[in-house]
């Protein structure tokens, strides 16, 4: 057995064990983790240990996870939008199919939440054959995006039996692979792993850190290892209370991601998934982060932010408006608070 999945057998599932581990009154959090299982490896109790709630409250259940009268189970309607068992068709050009119902540990935050980890979401291979048909024969699908769950969690075979199948169809251009595995379990990625999926490109991965703090030398050495293997790395960060939403911490995260390769792609205002309401934050707060981060941090690294519209009505940039028009003049201040403006071309009205 790899170390990576002893790891993964021996983590942190009841409350008993994490009394072992932590200090505090858990007593009320039974009947939370039979709704939304918990997990917690060793890697992360140690990281937890080190760094503090940061981590600890993206893992550890809360009782407000229950108390949540806000959200709804599916706020994104993939169970309206599925064509075929586990796959999510919202775009013209490429779906979501899930592949795993589980995960290296589980976010208290998940947007999958109603279902990860739990006997809601088994996958079988007539499923997935039903979902393969369906991308077959939809020839417009350009590109798939393989998640779950987690899908560096199945093992190397079955994950390339996955990417075989859907390199064997000819209009499946793009293969993304978002997991989060890089920052929950960044032994998971070995050698073996990085080659075989080397052998599936074009494939992107998208990651997700959420705090500098996840960016340990493991951490590292997993996204710099995929990097090598000519894999584009995005990260999709959540904007989380009181763990990440505040300029200087993302400003810190990501930079550091820039370092070793990894692009911000998006980070998220939080979905109305039931149980998650404590972690949102208001969008003009988002919106505030991100005026302080335009011209403060190199363009690489700043990543679209962005609200997943409720009902699957798909995703919505938020962008601080930074211009007023008055007739053919633009208003604006940029990055340091200077007015400037830019007058349109006249004679083009
Ligand atoms: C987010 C999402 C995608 C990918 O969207 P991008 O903007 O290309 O990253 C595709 N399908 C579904 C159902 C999604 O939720
Ligand atoms: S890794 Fe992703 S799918 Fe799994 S629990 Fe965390 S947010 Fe949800």
């Amino acid at each position: 057995m790899d170390t990576w999945h002893s790891i993964v057998r021996d983590s942190i599932t009841t409350i008993d064990d994490l009394k072992k581990h932590f200090d505090g009154d858990f007593s009320a959090l039974d009947d939370i983790i039979t709704q939304y299982p918990m997990r917690i490896n060793s890697y992360l109790v140690d990281l937890i240990k080190k760094h503090g709630s940061v981590i600890g409250r993206q893992f550890i259940p809360h009782p407000d996870e229950i108390q949540d009268t806000a959200c709804t189970a599916d706020p994104l309607a993939e169970e309206q939008l599925s064509p075929a068992p586990n796959l999510v068709h919202k775009y013209p050009d490429r779906v979501l199919l899930l592949v795993s119902g589980q995960c290296a540990a589980y976010c208290r935050f998940c947007t999958r939440k109603r279902i990860v980890g739990t006997a809601k979401m088994r996958i079988t291979p007539d499923d997935l054959d039903a979902a393969l048909r369906y991308i077959h024969s939809h020839t417009e699908i350009k590109e798939v995006l393989i998640s779950g769950g987690d899908p560096l969690l199945l093992s190397d075979n079955r994950l390339a039996a996955i990417l075989e199948k859907l390199r064997a169809i000819d209009s499946v251009e793009i293969i993304r692979i978002g997991s989060r595995i890089p920052a929950t379990l960044p032994m998971r990625i070995t050698c073996e792993l990085v080659e075989m999926l080397g052998k599936f490109h074009p494939l992107y991965i998208n990651t997700h850190f959420n705090h500098p703090a996840e960016l340990t030398p493991e951490a590292e050495e997993a996204c710099i290892k995929l990097a090598d293997a000519g894999i584009p790395l995005g990260c999709q960060t959540v904007l989380l209370r009181g763990i990440n939403d505040d300029a200087q911490t993302l400003q810190c995260l990501f930079r550091k991601l820039l370092k070793i390769r990894v692009r911000p792609y998006y980070l998220f205002q939080a979905d109305l998934s039931l149980g998650t309401n404590h972690f949102r934050t208001t969008t003009d707060q988002g919106i505030a982060i991100m005026r302080q981060l335009y011209g403060h941090l190199s363009g690489m690294a700043i990543p679209t932010y962005a609200l997943d519209a409720p009902g699957g009505k798909g995703k919505i940039p938020l962008t601080p408006s930074y211009i007023k028009q008055k007739g053919d003049i633009l208003y604006f201040t940029n990055f340091l608070g200077e007015p400037c403006c830019y007058p349109e071309p006249r004679n083009f009205r």
